[in-house]
């Protein structure tokens, strides 16, 4: 039986009480052991994501440790999750809406607040990198479905079919049932969001994703719209989601985390009050997941999340660390 977790004080997680932190290789996945507390200390250069997507936390702090810029590293970090075909959350590989059509969101934004996105895509396997595109190429912010998709293709881009024969097999599973049902904490991982300050202090954020497995055709989360699934400000720091996309537009859910820590909380306070604030709108409901992660102008931390199995993967000199996130509920 689920039920209302004692929020822990923040203020103690916040003066730091922090464990030994379990260092992993970076290729190791999803059976790294997990720290007891969420980390706090400010350091940079640092990495960020959403899950224990270590190859992509580990490719953005190669980036980072050769002096590579913010904006750089989150790009490469989370290509190496779209090409995963082994991943069927984010990129290549990612699970189909209902029709069987994969149709991929992105969204990248830099420290002058430059973004970029790319909404419902086919065809493509690094939505990132249109996203990013976008962002430098044209006067938009956005691009959907096939002006996306016809866009990447003038800038080079190949046209690859995302749908693997796993993916397509689920698929057909699925259709028996034809019942569209989020999994809580799926396979472990999910969209990933990340976020990295650089050896300048400066931060960016990127954030792709496959959306909610078996959407309604044309259905677009939370991941790709700025604000929503990512958003960074350079002076104050960043955030980015995780899980039921449509509760965290409801929320503007990473611009409130932002605002939060402008006003004065913590990364770690900001996280807990954005999951609050979605929870305060759904009191008969919380059977899905949301899970966030933030970051602050000095490097201090946060996650937090509805379900406990959330997890976020950092990357500084100190080590290579999959976070446990608090809950707000727990059994
Ligand atoms: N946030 C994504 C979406 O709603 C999916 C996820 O993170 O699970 O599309």
């Amino acid at each position: 039986m689920k039920r209302r977790k004692f929020i822990r004080n923040s203020g103690t997680v916040a003066a730091g009480i922090i464990s030994t932190p379990l260092l992993a290789s970076c290729n190791e996945k999803s059976k790294t052991p997990l720290k007891t507390s969420n980390t706090t200390e400010a350091v940079i250069p640092i990495a960020i994501c959403t899950w224990d997507f270590g190859n992509a936390t580990a490719k953005a702090w190669e980036v980072l440790k050769a002096g590579g810029n913010a904006l750089d590293a989150v790009h490469q970090g989370v290509m190496v999750e779209e090409n995963d075909l082994n991943n069927n959350t984010v990129g290549n590989g990612g699970r189909p809406d209902r029709d069987g059509h994969v149709t991929l969101d992105a969204c990248i934004m830099d420290k002058d607040g430059n973004c970029g996105a790319v909404l419902a895509m086919e065809n493509i396997a690094n939505p990132i990198s249109v996203a990013r595109k976008v962002m430098e190429e044209t006067p938009h912010v956005m691009l959907a479905g096939k002006g996306a998709e016809q866009f990447a293709y003038e800038q080079g881009f190949e046209k690859t079919d995302l749908l693997t024969e796993k993916s397509k097999q689920d698929w057909l599973e699925w259709k028996k049932t034809s019942e569209y049902k989020p999994i809580i904490n799926i396979e472990n991982h999910d969209t990933i969001g990340m976020l990295a300050i650089d050896k300048n202090g400066d931060i960016a954020g990127a954030c792709t994703t496959s959306g909610m497995a078996y959407k309604m055709a044309g259905r677009v989360g939370d991941s790709p719209i700025i604000g929503a699934g990512l958003f960074v400000d350079n002076e104050i720091g960043g955030a980015t989601a995780t899980g039921v996309g449509e509760e965290v537009v409801r929320t503007v859910g990473s611009f409130l985390i932002v605002e939060l820590m402008r006003q004065g909380k913590s990364p770690q306070e900001a996280c807990e009050e954005g999951v609050k604030r979605i929870i305060a709108k759904n009191k008969d409901k919380q059977d899905f997941q949301i899970g966030f992660i933030a970051i602050n102008k000095k490097g201090e931390t946060g996650g937090y999340c509805i379900h406990p199995g959330f997890t976020y993967r950092t990357y500084t000199e100190n080590g290579h660390i999959n976070n446990p996130s608090e809950s707000y509920l727990e059994y």
